[in-house]
């Protein structure tokens, strides 16, 4: 018999009616004939509510007690969902993660999780329950409850419908799916039928906040398809699988735009070997993470070594610069937070030749200066301007059609 695992994010059960409208989803599914396990998070913004409360009471507050606590809106979200389904007439349970089989590691607020014992869910569903697991948990092997880190409930659906060996599993979200670009940004975005692992992992990186990274990663390791879906409509979605088998390839996919990269320039630095590694070390050790690097080289010896971080990590790494800078001897520290990244995405580039030309070409169309540029086998980035950054998005954009580029949508939307 078919399984399905469906999952539904905190804006899809924000209310007692939403609830209700996702029970009866996992009803149809059931009446279908399916066997059918729901994953929840919890509703609206409760997590945040959450750790807000703790916060009033402790600045930083206990991590095992933390983990304990933002586990509670999960473990809400079940208990309602089953309520709902039996105000509809169907048998439906609810477990926690611990009651699920869930097994992670023990570091709080980002654990891992290690194994699933299926057994009780298999009792269950052979009960013909309707499975409600609370997302975004599980327990270490002392029994204390972990959480996987915001956004979690995505890994703990894909994570289950790899362990039960699931037919499907969709991800119900407030988006119609993955688009081209972000369709508040760009008007002729156009929604992608199916998509390649490695792109949505290189878009969410990219600043396509679509979902949980980590599931993503987990799906393509384990080889789970998954849907993204709407919760407010009928629509398919966006199937998310392994395209590399596909003879012809798209070059590109879809494109992206991040703002939230500061650039950082210690200048003057003086060129010899060792160097670069001292200073990404030492920017490693402080837990940044660098994205793009650049050095160029100037005269006397110096050269000018620039790369970018998150905004958020701006103050942190710009002390590490500035202490570099001194034990260095070069000339100093500059910052700029007014730039932004445009990247294209597509698992077709490995295969087609002057794609990024015709990045290059489309944003100097615009009079676009580049800062930076990076390129993976799937993607190229460049820095530009802040100020400019919409508009290049919208012209790379349209310089490779993605808003008609239909292909390989094939009839496997099944
Ligand atoms: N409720 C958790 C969070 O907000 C997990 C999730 O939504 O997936 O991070
Ligand atoms: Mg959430």
């Amino acid at each position: 018999m078919d399984l399905l695992v469906q999952k539904f994010g905190g804006s899809s059960l924000a209310t007692p009616q939403k609830v209700l409208s996702a029970a009866r989803r996992a009803i149809g599914e059931f009446e279908a004939g399916r066997s059918v396990v729901v994953v929840v998070s919890a509703q609206g913004d409760y997590t945040d509510r959450l750790i807000t409360m703790a916060r009033q009471i402790h600045p930083e507050p206990n991590p095992r007690e933390m983990d304990t606590l933002m586990a509670v809106g999960e473990q809400m979200s079940i208990a309602l969902m089953a309520i709902a389904i039996h105000s509809l007439g169907h048998g439906a349970v609810s477990l926690t993660g611990a009651q699920a089989g869930i097994r992670t590691d023990n570091v709080s607020s980002k654990a891992r999780i290690r194994t699933i014992d299926t057994s009780r869910l298999r009792r269950e569903l052979e009960r013909e329950q309707i499975v409600i697991v609370a997302g975004f948990q599980g327990v270490d092997v002392d029994d204390n409850i972990t959480t996987l880190g915001r956004g979690g409930s995505d890994t703990t659906a894909v994570a289950l419908a790899a362990a039960l060996g699931a037919e499907r599993c969709d991800i119900y979200t407030d988006v119609e799916g993955v688009y081209t670009a972000d369709p508040r940004l760009v008007p002729q975005a156009r929604w992608i039928p199916v998509i390649d692992y490695d792109e949505l992992l290189e878009l969410a990186s990219l600043g396509a906040r679509v979902m949980h990274s980590r599931a993503v990663e987990l799906a393509k390791r384990y080889g789970v398809p998954f849907r993204v879906r709407p919760s407010f409509s009928e629509s398919e979605g966006t199937l998310v699988t392994d395209l590399s088998g596909e003879m012809e390839q798209v070059d590109v996919r879809g494109a992206a735009l991040e703002t939230e990269e500061a650039k950082v320039t210690i200048r003057h630095v003086p060129d010899r070997p060792g160097v670069a590694a001292t200073i990404f070390s030492e920017i490693a050790a402080a837990s940044i993470n660098v994205d793009m690097i650049v050095q160029n080289v100037s005269e006397q010896n110096r050269a000018d070594v620039s790369f970018t971080v998150m905004q958020r990590d701006l103050p942190r790494a710009v002390q590490v610069a500035g202490r570099l800078a001194d034990e260095l001897n070069a000339a100093g520290v500059d910052v700029n937070e007014e730039i932004a990244k445009v990247s294209i995405v597509g698992t077709g580039m490995r295969s087609h030749a002057g794609v990024a030309e015709r990045m290059f070409r489309a944003l100097a169309d615009q009079k676009i200066n580049i800062l930076m540029i990076s390129t993976s086998e799937i993607k190229v980035s460049c820095v530009i301007e802040a100020p400019a950054g919409e508009r290049a998005l919208r012209a790379v954009h349209n310089a490779f059609e993605l808003e008609k580029n239909d292909t390989d949508t094939k009839d496997d939307n099944e």
